[in-house]
């Protein structure tokens, strides 16, 4: 056996006995494999050695425990300011896969785990991929996700293995595949228990099997106009990405439309096609949103002990989904309500979740045996952590905190669904405060990624990480926010359906209310998202937040509240859902509506930055993307504000306080986004 003796940082290469040589990656200092300018440049250096000195058939793998490689090294994208280095960058990149796939020999890709982005376009330069079948495994292109599209020969490869539709799909969704679903379109050779994969691959080597055609379906649907799949394949993103928000997918399909052969000319396309985009504001704040994201998971990480048993008190909307959750992510649940037909309903609830994420009868099965209903309340004196989940009433939390205490066991964290009440208030009948923290989670539990783990001033830092450590446990984003009247999600989205609704009070259609906060990026407009919610919840939070802020209450809220018209689970609110109420708001969008909504969902996200409602403006940034929905592309109300210019802004906003009152009146801390403005300039 023979090891290469330059001192490689990130890779190994072995030439074993039987001529067969192993290219191992391990990047160093990093837990994960991802493709970085150093990686490759290593790559290339051994593929030379190779090259000179050729064994007989190489083969890649991973040496982390991990997966093989989860894509480019996106940190660094963060350092490309312009597009002549993006395109040396990816240029070089694709030349360097390029003398992968130029080797005379056999090269098999040994797949376990994450293969994703730059890592399956490595493998994709292989000439043969033999994957494990475990869960883990997962192959895809996700680049569209962060803005671009892939550009280390992947549009071109993937296309010529796949066939063009297949691929087209799979790059346009950027959804992820397992082994075996990747055999089935040919992405891979084998998929295989992860025991077996050296031997396949030596398998290989020996009689190395024929390439696959493309299947008869694939190549009739080639022979189609490409014009014509290009226009269907546009009209099917238009339908969920707007052009100007999220150019990446349409660039794919233009990439495909004008470059169809497989010569060099398509990967220079490919090249220069990723390097526009990669400099561009969507990529860049799509790219933000992610790095934060993985920053919110990083404050879940290294908590003490972890959490197995939760007691749920409260089987409500709320309560029934946290235990329902909890459980089908693995943890022993108990669910207590008064009312025990509840716990009847949430087992339901429980078992129809379980049966479309789960699929198996056994993990059912086990996900429901997890799930118990508990009347008596037993599971207070075993669980790690109680989460309290009652009707939002002070008196009523206060009270029943006073009854559990006692029971508690001494380690055990409490926790509060509650959506406004400061935790001050309810820690009061406490005789340990400091083991009470927020678990503010949204509805739809199963749905909405984030969670706000909300600290009092009385809160225990240890307590409140363990609670961080069990939202990331759980697969959720826990963000930290303080006490204050509507955490921050809340406190931000409340104004913006306010004043949609006093738009609509004013006579404006909802249909078209909607559809312009849909124009900017939002997922869902207010008047469907208020209806969706439930109005009497919306009354409820917004009563209480006009308690602490400036906030006026429209009576058409009231109103239909009182006329029993609480939205889709009445049947009908400002929508009529009874008869599918699909009114879109025409194609025109009224700026004017926009700048209402928007302007005073800034201003307020404004006043939580000021105020520390989360400490940093990147994780307030975070928290409102995840927790309303702000539009990605635009990545967070604070980076909008600062692409569009504070100054700019806050004239826009001083006009709307003239036209409409103090709703719109500026919070101070405009000033000190202005200032960090002028002296940016
Ligand atoms: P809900 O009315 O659907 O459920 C409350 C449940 O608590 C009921 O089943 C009731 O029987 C039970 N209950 C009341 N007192 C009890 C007691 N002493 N012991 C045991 N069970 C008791 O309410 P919900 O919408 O699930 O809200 C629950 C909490 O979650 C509230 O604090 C609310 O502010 C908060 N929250 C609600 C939402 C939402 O969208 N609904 C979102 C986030 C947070």
């Amino acid at each position: 056996m023979m090891t290469t003796e330059e001192p490689y940082n990130h890779w190994r290469y072995t030439l074993e006995g039987d001529g067969i040589g192993w290219l191992t990656l391990d990047k160093a200092g990093s837990s994960t494999n991802s493709l970085s300018q150093s990686v490759l440049e290593e790559l290339d250096l051994l593929l030379g050695v190779i090259a000179a000195t050729p064994p007989k058939a190489l083969i890649l793998r991973s040496g982390k425990v991990s997966g093989f490689i989860a894509g480019a090294d996106v940190t660094e994208f963060t350092t490309i300011s312009d597009e002549a280095t993006a395109l040396a960058l990816i240029t070089r990149g694709q030349s360097i896969l390029s003398k992968l796939a130029a080797l005379p020999l056999p090269t098999i890709a040994l797949i376990h785990g994450f293969c994703l982005g730059g890592g399956l376009e490595l493998a994709l330069a292989c000439q043969y991929r033999v994957a494990s079948d475990d869960a883990a495994t997962r192959l895809g292109l996700p680049e569209v996700q962060l803005g671009i599209h892939p550009g280390f020969g992947g549009t071109v490869r993937l296309t010529a293995l796949v066939g063009d539709l297949t691929a087209m799909e799979l790059m346009l969704s950027g959804r992820t595949l397992a082994a075996k679903a990747a055999l089935k379109i040919g992405l891979v050779d084998y998929a295989l228990p992860r025991r077996h994969l050296e031997n396949a691959a030596r398998a290989m080597i020996s009689a190395p099997p024929p390439h696959r055609r493309l299947p008869w379906r694939q190549r009739m649907l080639a022979l189609l106009p490409k014009a014509l799949l290009a226009g269907r394949m546009r009209k099917s993103v238009a339908a969920k990405a707007d052009r100007h928000h999220y150019p990446a997918p349409y660039a794919l399909i233009d990439l495909w439309q004008n470059f169809g052969s497989r010569d060099k000319a398509n990967y220079a396309a490919e090249a220069a096609s990723v390097a526009k985009l990669i400099i561009g504001s969507t990529a860049r704040n799509l790219l933000r949103v992610f790095l934060l994201q993985e920053e919110l998971k990083a404050t879940g990480r290294g908590a003490g002990v972890p959490i197995r048993r939760v007691h749920v008190i409260g089987g409500g909307t709320m309560g029934g989904d946290i235990a329902i959750w909890c459980a089908l992510q693995g943890l022993e649940v108990t669910i207590q309500d008064i009312d025990t037909a509840r716990l009847g309903q949430v087992v339901k609830r429980g078992a129809a979740l379980f049966s479309r994420q789960l699929k198996d009868g056994r993990a059912i099965q086990a996900a429901l045996d997890r799930l118990l209903p508990d009347p008596s309340g037993d599971g207070v004196a075993k669980a790690d952590l109680v989460i309290e989940a009652i009707f939002e009433d002070a008196d009523a939390k206060r009270s029943l905190y006073r009854q559990i205490e006692p029971r508690l066991r001494p380690d055990a964290i409490l926790a509060t669904n509650t959506s406004s009440i400061p935790l001050q208030e309810l820690a009061s009948a406490l005789t340990r405060p400091e083991r009470l923290i927020g678990l503010h989670f949204f509805n739809p539990v199963d749905k909405m990624q984030l969670v706000e783990v909300v600290s009092s001033p009385q809160s225990d830092a240890a307590i409140l990480q363990r609670g961080a450590a069990f939202v990331l446990a759980i697969k959720r984003l826990p963000l930290a926010v303080s006490s204050s009247p509507g955490f921050l999600v809340n406190r931000i989205l409340m104004p913006y359906l306010l004043e949609a609704v006093t738009l609509v009070e004013e006579g404006r259609d909802p249909a078209q209310v909607d559809r312009a906060a849909t124009a900017f990026g939002m997922p869902m407009g207010p008047i469907r998202l208020a209806d969706t919610v439930g109005l009497d919840i919306c009354l409820s939070v917004a009563t209480i937040l006009s308690r602490h802020y400036p906030v006026e209450v429209p009576e058409k809220l009231r109103a239909l509240v009182a006329a029993g018209q609480l939205g889709k689970k009445s049947g009908r609110g400002f929508y009529d859902d009874r008869h599918g109420d699909h009114r879109q708001g025409g194609s025109e969008v009224d700026t004017a509506i926009a700048d209402r909504l928007i302007l005073r969902l800034l201003n307020e996200a404004v006043a939580c930055w000021r105020e520390g409602v989360v400490n940093s403006g990147d994780r307030l940034d975070a928290g409102v993307i995840f927790g309303t929905g702000f539009a990605p592309f635009r990545g967070g109300p604070l980076q909008h504000i600062k692409a569009s210019g504070a100054a700019v802004l806050l004239a826009r906003l001083q006009g709307l306080e003239q036209a409409h009152g103090h709703r719109f009146t500026p919070d101070p801390g405009w000033q000190e986004l202005v200032r960090a403005e002028v002296s940016r300039a």
